[in-house]
C-alpha cells in the first residue's frame, strides 16, 4: 500500500485525481488534498501519472 503526497505549489487544482480517485483526493481552496490512506481499490500510479504538472508523488 502506497500513499500519495500532493506538492501543493505545483498542484493546479485540475481535479483530475479527485475524479479518478474522490476518497483519496479532494479538491480545496483550489489545492488537491490527501484525505485519504489508500482508497484500496484503484492504481494510484495511474492517478500520478494522470496529473498534468507531476504534482503527486508516492511513498
Ligand atoms: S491532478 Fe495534479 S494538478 Fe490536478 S488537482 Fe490533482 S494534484 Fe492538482
Amino acid at each position: 500500500m502506497s500513499k500519495a503526497i500532493v506538492n501543493e505549489e505545483l498542484c493546479i487544482g485540475c481535479g483530475t485525481c479527485e475524479s479518478l480517485c474522490p476518497n483519496v483526493f479532494k479538491i480545496e481552496d483550489g489545492k488537491s488534498k490527501v484525505v485519504a490512506e489508500d482508497c484500496g481499490d484503484c492504481d494510484c500510479q495511474a492517478v500520478v501519472d494522470s496529473c498534468p504538472v507531476n504534482a503527486i508523488s508516492l511513498q
